[in-house]
């Protein structure tokens, strides 16, 4: 069991996460002395606070899943294909039991603040609980979203009803049959709310700031018979996924768009709109991503799917984007989103025609009419990255008279997110567009702590105002 009392490690993992759990493997596989803090009551990172109905992988179960261990690949059967949140929390408590790795980790754990003390070589950390921890190496494993942002809505204190960020969603069941029920925000969190709770809710208003492309899921089961066919295919699925750039097992169609009839694009299409997963989106022509004509015509594509899908047209057109092509920005996936907005208790309210003026003790009101409900759900999403960094007070907020990597650090935390600052890993890397193919295999099969960051992935973080890895959550958004 870990001593609470003790002072010094060699490393602290900041974070229980997927990452986290993976270096802590690795480092008491080392015979390294190390811990992991979490500031959360138990393990799982992401998969611990996402509680919300719908949440669920977007990739393939079984390319997210740890792959250091045959004998665990062999053992787990992932029973869907796009596994939901409880078993994904199941799954990385079975791993850290499996490996015997809770005794090293330690909850319930915020670091408030950290400073390298240069005079004796180490990182100080201000825990929460008031104790000081000291180490020579700090790796941060704290998520790409983990620090959410509600919206600053006048009066939202005052609302008497039910209110939660998707995040922070109840870890009792919430009961909603017969509740009338706000959903703020259509990102992929949103997106998957509406879609699993609009049948099982009296009423559900959503309000709308803007549309996100979408497609199907095609979520389903893996029998056994298939689970076993995935584990003698393992070693293949994991290198297909090292090779593209997403990390993912779909590859791009290698045709050009303007070699194969308009027909033929179309009937890919249709194929691949049935096709489980990013497919619709990476097995794609690569042309949708490079040039706007060939983008233009498959988000018509798209725009054409959600009309059939959706009964009004009015309501249809609403929630087709506008200000960006299907694919540029990552696409959430669905599960009968669109056919939601078919039933009589659902509701779509575009806010940017009659934004939102205030929470009430009773529900919302926009410019145009007042709204009651009982609960009020806001997936408005996070300060992507950035955000989990800033959350730590970092000695170069306060400290300006620190020179060389630790005053380039402290100059905008956002332009380099830790780059060369000493003794300070990180898994997510400075990376050029996030570099989704590395942060993916992070947990996969590398074998090293220090993620390497060259000055062409410090410079790629210049623009710090950008949406991270193509999503729309922001960098460096305030919550
Ligand atoms: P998000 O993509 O940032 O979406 C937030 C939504 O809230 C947007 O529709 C946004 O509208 C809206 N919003 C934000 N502030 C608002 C305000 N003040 N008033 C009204 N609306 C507001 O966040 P997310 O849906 O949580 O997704 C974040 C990322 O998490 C995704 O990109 C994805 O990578 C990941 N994710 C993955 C899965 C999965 O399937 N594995 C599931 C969920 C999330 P605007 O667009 O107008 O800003």
């Amino acid at each position: 069991m870990i001593d609470k009392t003790k002072s010094h490690y060699e490393v602290i993992v900041i974070g229980a996460g997927v990452a986290g759990i993976y270096q802590i493997k690795l480092l008491a596989d080392l015979g390294v002395d190390a811990t992991v803090l979490d500031a959360a009551g138990d393990l799982g990172g992401t998969w611990y606070w996402n509680r919300y109905p719908g949440a669920r992988f977007d990739s393939e179960s079984y390319t997210y899943g740890f792959s250091f261990s045959r004998e665990l690949l062999n053992e787990w059967h992932w029973k869907e294909r796009f596994s939901s949140q409880p078993e994904n929390l199941r799954y990385l408590n079975y791993v850290a039991d499996k490996f015997d790795l809770r005794k090293y980790m330690q909850f319930n754990c915020k670091v408030d603040a950290m400073r390298f003390d240069e005079a004796n070589d180490r990182w100080r950390l201000n825990i929460a609980d008031g104790r000081e921890l000291t180490c020579r190496f700090v790796i941060m494993a704290v998520g790409l979203l983990s620090i959410p942002t509600p919206p600053r809505f006048k009066g939202m204190d005052k609302f008497k009803g039910r209110s939660f960020h998707t995040f922070y969603w109840p870890h009792e069941p919430v009961a909603m049959a017969g509740q009338k029920v706000a959903v703020i925000g259509t990102g992929a969190t949103g997106i998957q709310v509406i879609g699993e709770i609009a049948d099982k809710v009296g009423d559900l208003t959503v309000f709308q700031r803007r549309p996100n492309w979408s497609a199907p899921l095609n979520n389903g089961p893996i029998s056994v018979a298939e689970m076993a066919d995935i584990r003698s295919r393992y070693d293949e699925i994991f290198a297909t996924c090292s090779r593209t750039p997403g990390g993912f097992e779909h590859e791009p169609d290698r045709r050009g768009f303007y070699e194969v009839s308009r027909e033929e694009r179309q009937a890919l299409w249709d194929r691949l709109y049935e096709t489980p997963g990013f497919a619709i989106w990476l097995r794609n022509f690569r042309e949708i991503f490079t040039d706007e004509k060939a983008n233009a015509e498959f988000s018509e594509y798209i725009a054409d799917r959600i009309r059939r899908r959706v009964k009004n047209p009015a309501v249809a057109e609403k929630l087709i984007p506008r200000d960006h092509g299907f694919g540029v920005q990552r696409v959430p996936m669905e599960t009968h989103y669109f056919e939601a907005f078919n039933r009589d208790n659902v509701n779509l309210v575009d806010i940017t025609e009659t934004p939102i003026v205030e929470v009430t003790e009773t529900g919302l009101r926009t410019t145009k009419r007042a709204y009651d409900f009982d609960i009020i759900v806001y997936a408005t999403g996070f300060d992507a990255i950035t955000g989990a960094f800033r959350s730590h007070r970092h000695p170069g907020h306060r400290r300006r008279k620190v020179t060389g990597l630790v005053e380039r650090w402290s100059i905008d935390l956002s332009r380099h997110a830790g780059a060369w600052v000493p003794e300070f890993f990180h898994a997510l890397g400075t990376a050029e567009r996030l570099r989704l193919d590395e942060l993916s295999a992070w947990h996969r099969d590398r074998r090293q702590l220090v993620h390497q960051v060259t000055s062409v992935h410090e410079r790629a973080w210049l623009h710090p105002r950008r949406t991270y890895a193509g999503g729309r959550t922001t960098l460096g958004r305030p919550c």
